[in-house]
């Protein structure tokens, strides 16, 4: 090598360390200001309390299933509650005619019923391993699919099995939809006990104090059962806790705590924009008659 290139190049060299130098300090900077980069989703899934009381929200993964996403249906329209339904959507493409129609159906149902249709993938992917682009379209596919169906944006989205890495926030941030995690498990997709999940989900809440996402599954016999037990149990807890003047646990609705994150003002766009397409169905439904 030539010496003056190789003078040159140590020069360079320095001058390249010293970079390495100040971009590792601002680092360990940046690193030392912020909190430590979180190794889950973050918790309580869906925020502080809003009441300063104990809140919880109910969700149900997997579905929709026929028997048991309508008795959990019956159930919550019993007790006045709205959930949020993160549901597979292979249930619409795939199955036979006669399984989609009855899973439309059942979606139609959740959403006349004043829940929330949400994306929890395609196929209940591990979305952590395997080519990035599966993974996106686990994502983004199932959204098309489940906005097709149900008419709506489906912003919201849950990875199975509440799969964590980068690579998924990420995607999650490209696709401009929201991960909502949860707070409270009591796994009965693999046991499918309805006693013990009964008896997991009330000992949480005896404990409860801010807010808590409930993970359940409308596809589980377990859940379609213990669920009418936990929400007995919450009316007579809050019935002994009115009158002891202690904090009540309250229920957000799924639509509650959408319009806490998309916003008073999108709303009103989107009941305006609804208002518009009901005004020219009656026009046209007028015209129509003789
Ligand atoms: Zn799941």
């Amino acid at each position: 090598m030539h010496p003056a290139t190789s003078v040159l190049d140590r020069s360079k060299v320095r001058r390249s360390r010293s970079h390495v130098v100040v971009a590792t300090l601002a680092v360990a900077l940046a690193a030392a200001a912020r909190p430590a980069p979180a190794a889950n989703w973050e918790t309580p899934a869906a925020g502080p309390s809003t009441s300063g009381g104990p809140e919880v929200l109910f969700t149900f993964d997997d579905g929709p299933a026929t028997k048991t996403t309508a008795q959990i249906l019956d159930t919550l329209a019993a007790h006045d509650i709205s959930a949020i339904f993160f549901m597979v959507a292979w249930r619409f493409d795939k199955g036979g005619e006669g399984a989609i129609a009855k899973h439309r159906a059942m979606l139609r149902r959740v959403l006349d019923e004043g829940h929330v249709v949400a994306n929890h993938t395609m196929t209940h992917a591990q979305l952590c391993k395997g080519k990035p682009e599966v993974a996106e379209h686990e994502i983004v596919h199932a959204r098309v699919v489940l906005e097709r169906e149900a008419g709506l944006p489906v912003p919201w989205f849950r990875a199975p099995y509440g799969a964590y890495c980068n690579r998924l926030v990420q995607q999650v941030e490209d696709a401009g939809i929201r991960h909502v995690y949860w707070d409270i498990d009591p796994q009965e997709w693999k046991n499918n006990n309805a006693k013990a999940t009964e008896k997991y989900v009330i000992g949480k809440l005896k404990k409860l104090t801010g807010r808590a996402v409930i993970l359940m599954h409308d596809t589980k016999s377990a859940t379609a059962k213990a669920l009418p037990k936990i929400l007995d149990w919450m009316a007579t807890e809050n019935a002994a806790r009115a009158k002891a003047g202690k904090p009540t646990i309250k229920v957000v609705g799924a639509t509650q705590w959408a319009r806490e994150l998309v916003g008073e003002d999108v709303i009103a766009e989107a009941h305006a924009l609804a208002d518009d397409a009901l005004e020219a169905l009656a026009a046209g439904l007028a015209s129509a008659l003789p």
